[in-house]
């Protein structure tokens, strides 16, 4: 018997442990979507005629090649690429490109599957898809970035466009390295084809508020959990690991709406300032000298580095995890709670491990799930999607407004959803089965393809 499944859902996750052997994270995403689906088979039997979720943890195509590159010294590298087309019932597959020594099928299968729910919640037109490669970009140069790049495209071109596959970026990849794969992209099949890749610059077709829209859109999640308990972000002491992208927007919305944020970290350490984090500088380090968020403390005397530290242990009411997947365990959510944390909204993917999430279940604090609270990015690509094909450019107030209600409404449909299948506050039930309601219903629709 496996932990948390009904007797109709073992049997299909057993088939996926068997069929996709050595997948961990693959298998930990559909475990926890599964866990949820039990009352949804009951309620609308059609689903189980007609094997949507078989179906569903079935990618549509899985491409993986081979991606060839010479360094500035002329050595040869060869690295490894994937694009899993996961799920196109709603619009052409849609998700972002990570580049990261740890990436290998596994984790882009937890992506994509991720994708296809996180995706649907947004009401936006996009299917579920994700890719990336096991290069790593860290103390690469820039021509050798744009080798790799360029040499990634060459294959990859043939299997995207705007009506099939969107790719974005992820970590490792942001605007530069977008620039560089659509480029070759335009150079290989002569068209200027903007709406065949998200994150563009502003220059070059690309939308306003979506470097800040993940960040920006978490902390708008949040926003919501808070009022539902009668609470706001005023004045609360939040940490957000991770210094990327998705963390540096979520602390400046943070700020914004009057809370603080005292920690963040990278993979070689955290970062404490008692006064509050300087953003400025944070974004200094990490978007333009791309150094280690150690150099922080280097700037300011007040602020504490710890190597190998462990951000959860220090104390907040709000904890942000937007770092990358499995980064707070169950022993993590314990010491959040014990020390005070009201809720947890996740940035990044699966930040959280099962017991992770158990523990903040069990003690009722607020907890969003990641395909929930960072859907801003996605849904902010499919408007930057919406304005390449008008050939318009919003501006940034209407473009942030427009990811403001998107945000507002994921946030009451997974609420809603909770309620109505008898698991009132358990966003992580109100997510999955609000995703698999719809992608289910348009499969069925579409017929056996
Ligand atoms: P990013 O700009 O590359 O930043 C990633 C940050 O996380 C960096 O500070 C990095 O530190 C840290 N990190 C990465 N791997 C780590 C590890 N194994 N252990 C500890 N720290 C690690 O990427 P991002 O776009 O912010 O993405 C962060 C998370 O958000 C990911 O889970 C991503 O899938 C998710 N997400 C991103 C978007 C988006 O629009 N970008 C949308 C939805 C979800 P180092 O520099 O030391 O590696």
């Amino acid at each position: 018997m496996v932990a948390g499944l009904d007797e109709k859902l073992e049997p299909i996750y057993r088939d996926v442990l068997r069929r996709n052997p050595g997948e961990t994270e693959f298998h930990q995403a559909v475990h926890e979507v599964l866990e949820t689906l039990g009352p949804v088979l009951v309620k609308y039997p059609e689903f189980t005629e007609h094997k949507i979720i078989q179906r569903i943890c079935e990618p549509e195509r899985q491409i993986i090649f081979r991606v060839p590159w010479q360094d500035d010294q002329g050595h040869t590298h060869i690295n490894r690429a994937f694009r899993v087309e996961f799920n196109s019932a709603l619009g052409p597959y849609k998700g972002g490109m990570r580049f990261h020594p740890s990436v290998y099928l596994g984790i882009i299968k937890f992506l994509g599957f991720e994708q296809i729910f996180k995706n649907a919640l947004t009401g936006l037109p996009i299917g579920g898809g994700k890719g990336g490669s096991d290069f790593d970009p860290k103390g690469r140069s820039d021509a050798e970035i744009m080798r790799f790049c360029q040499s990634l495209m060459t294959e990859l071109y043939r299997h995207i466009g705007q009506y099939t596959d969107v790719p974005a970026g992820d970590i490792g990849v942001g605007q530069r390295e977008v620039g560089y794969l659509f480029g070759q992209y335009k150079r290989i099949t002569n068209r200027y084809e903007s709406g065949v890749f998200t994150g563009k610059g502003l220059d070059w077709g690309g939308s306003r508020a979506r470097t800040e829209a993940t960040g920006y859109g978490t902390v708008f999640f949040l926003n919501e959990m808070l009022k539902v308990r009668g609470e706001s972000l005023e004045g609360k002491t939040c940490v957000v690991s991770g210094s990327g992208n998705v963390a540096i927007y979520a602390i400046e919305k943070i700020h914004a709406l009057g809370g603080k944020v005292i920690a963040c970290s990278d993979s070689n350490g955290v970062i404490v300032d008692k006064n509050g984090l300087d953003l400025d500088l944070v974004k200094q380090i990490k978007e333009i000298e791309r150094r280690r968020i150690s150099a922080y403390a280097e700037e300011r005397p007040d602020a504490t580095y710890l190597p190998d530290g462990v951000i959860w242990t220090v104390p907040c009411e709000l904890a942000l995890p937007c770092a990358t997947q499995n980064e707070l365990n169950g022993k993590d959510a314990q010491t959040l709670v014990e020390q005070g944390c009201i809720a947890v909204a996740e940035g990044a993917n699966m930040p959280t491990t099962p017991e992770g999430i158990r523990v903040f279940q069990e003690a009722g604090i607020a907890y969003g799930p990641g395909k929930a609270a960072n859907a801003g990015g996605v849904a902010t690509s499919a408007l930057e999607m919406q304005q390449n094909a008008s050939r318009d450019s919003w501006t940034s107030e209407y473009t942030e407004a427009r990811l403001q209600e998107i945000m507002i409404n994921i946030h009451r449909n997974c609420h809603e959803t909770a309620e109505e299948f008898g698991q009132p506050g358990d966003y992580v039930a109100g997510a999955n089965i609000t995703g698999f309601l719809k992608v289910g219903r348009a499969m069925v629709a579409l017929g056996l393809i």
